[in-house]
């Protein structure tokens, strides 16, 4: 039994077998091997694995998008089992005596170029195919492929870190826990993890490369502790917590269908926090007013190019509709900082948490926020839509947001296409923004507080940094005096003031929050009801 120690970022406790990501490396070293006949044996099994999730992945296309599109990884199975390729890379590992990742690597690289420099069209577009079945086998050569949920039980992931792009990926059903050794507190993993209603624990020291995959292990978010191999006294312990927080659940459940009020009669609208279509029903399950964030940009990660127009109008419609008559405020893209995408071709930057992100990519490249805007034009038909923008600064940027706007609404009316313009709203989370909130306030329908990027730009501590959690002080005299002027300068020109940042689901400030004036708190799901049982019992 090997107990560690982490930070909790969600109290639940979970019990079941774990499901170890490690980190692709992408850089494949050359080393010398002694046994030749061993290496050629674990090419074979590579080759064999590649082959088997190819299979996997043409069946999985076949159904989901269809014949024409599932012959690609037909077209790559083939491809594994050529025999000049699979010859190059024997008589490389043979004849040099060096490992199978590289070997397959340097084939890899030199079949693409002879594929690219061919005249035939059709031969030279193979060099991005040779090259993705190279990486696949490396992958399975490192034992860093990508997990396929469909094949495992619900585990517990253990990860040195998880990006969004990995975690949007995952299967949520599959999910028990997260146990990873860097992350944050306010770092999309643990923002999944509390919508999901899973412990997660960050900050473990654990050796990914010792440990192996469906080893079992308890999750405790309530003592900040993973036991990898519990005991049977430990387990049953376990067993009896699990059941008592259950129960806790089954309480909190007869809140469903009550009203967020307090007291003395002051009633807070409570709305949910997502990141994607299907989290619509931890919003439903969990009684929420309507959803005061829904993180877009998850829209466009985990994927190889742009989600169209047609896909986004389609994702918001759905949201929209399931939601019916209640609030459904979108934010447009938030691309940038932690959330990579290959094919934004973003650079690398020193410093990307104050760089080319969010709102600046859109005033930058309008093309992409105008296939976004339309999407959400579109969408606003079919429910009680409101928009609101990321990262904004000042007036101006507002300014340019409605012009782009109503060129949007120009083109759909010219193109005859239904549509309505709905309630717009920004986020308040520069300090900047706060400053000169009054007249923000004057221009937009309403401000929701991003308080985890509103802390890290004023506190002037990055919230990915595990090492700064000491210093981060999230009930800061300075946010809280922020949050005060921002409610007052809405509500000095009739607009609402929401949060929807982690600070609004912190059960210790709802108090306070209420006394503010405070119009709305957005929450991940599971702190729905919580924060209803924390409002009814407030003044
Ligand atoms: C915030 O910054 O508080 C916020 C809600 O946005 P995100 O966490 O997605 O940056
Ligand atoms: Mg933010």
């Amino acid at each position: 039994m090997i107990r560690l120690a982490g930070k909790s970022v969600y109290k639940g406790i979970a019990m079941g077998p774990i499901v170890v990501m490690k980190k692709n490396e992408s850089q494949v070293k050359r080393m010398k091997v002694e046994d030749i006949q061993a290496e050629l044996a674990r090419l074979q099994t590579g080759i064999e694995a590649s082959q088997a999730q190819l299979g996997k992945l043409y069946e999985k296309a076949l159904k989901e998008v269809g014949e024409a599109s599932a012959a690609i990884f037909e077209v790559h199975q083939m491809m594994l089992e050529d025999e000049d390729y699979v010859e190059a890379i024997t008589a490389m590992i043979s004849d040099e005596s060096v490992n199978a990742e590289y070997a397959v690597a340097q084939t890899g690289d030199n079949f693409a170029e002879m594929f690219a420099s061919m005249d035939d069209e059709y031969m030279k577009a193979r060099a991005a195919d040779v090259k993705d079945i190279s990486n696949r086998l490396i992958q399975n050569l490192m034992g860093t492929a990508e997990i396929d949920f469909s094949e495992i039980e619900p585990s517990i992931i253990c990860a040195e870190d998880l990006t969004p792009s990995e975690t949007v990926q995952m299967d949520k059903e599959k999910i028990l826990g997260f146990v990873t050794i860097h992350g944050s507190a306010n770092s999309h993993t643990s923002i999944l993890a509390r919508m999901m209603n899973i412990p997660a624990l960050i900050g473990v020291p654990m050796d990914l490369e010792k440990l192996e995959n469906g080893t079992k292990a308890i999750v405790d978010g309530m003592t900040g502790e993973v036991i990898f191999e519990p005991t049977g006294m430990v387990s049953q312990d376990a067993q009896k917590k699990i059941a008592q927080e259950q129960e806790k659940l089954r309480l909190l459940q007869e809140l469903k269908g009550k009203d967020n009020v307090t007291k003395s009669g002051r009633h807070i609208n409570v709305y949910a926090n997502i990141g994607g279509v299907k989290d619509v029903s931890y919003v439903l399950d969990n009684d929420a007013g309507g959803i005061g964030l829904f993180r877009s940009e998850f829209l466009y990660l985990g994927r190889d190019d742009f989600p169209t127009e047609e896909e986004q109008f389609q994702a918001y419609k759905t949201v929209l509709q399931t939601m019916g008559k209640k609030k459904v405020i979108i934010r447009t893209l938030d691309i940038g900082a932690d959330k990579k995408v290959d094919y934004f071709n973003l650079g690398e930057e020193e410093n990307p948490a104050l760089g080319y992100r969010a709102i600046r990519i859109c005033l930058k490249q309008p093309d992409i926020f105008k296939t976004q805007l339309r999407a959400l034009l579109r969408a606003s038909n079919h429910g009680n839509l409101s928009i609101m923008y990321p990262m904004i600064i000042s007036v101006d940027e507002v300014k340019k947001i409605y012009e782009i706007v109503n060129e949007v609404a120009a083109e759909l009316d010219e193109e005859g296409i239904p549509y309505k313009i709905p309630e717009q709203g920004i986020m308040i989370e520069t300090p900047a923004s706060v400053m000169v909130s009054d007249e923000l306030a004057q221009l937009v329908d309403f401000f929701s507080i991003g308080s985890n990027d509103l802390t890290q730009y004023t506190l002037a501590i990055d919230r990915q940094n595990e090492r700064l959690s000491d210093f981060c002080d999230t009930h800061h005299p300075a946010i809280l005096r922020m949050i005060q002027m921002v409610i007052d300068n809405a509500h000095k020109y009739g607009k609402w003031a929401g949060i929807c940042g982690e600070l609004g689901g912190d059960l210790e400030l709802t108090e306070t929050f209420v006394k503010m004036g405070i119009d709305e708190l957005s929450v991940s799901p599971s702190t729905i009801l919580p924060l209803r049982k924390k409002i009814r019992e407030t003044e």
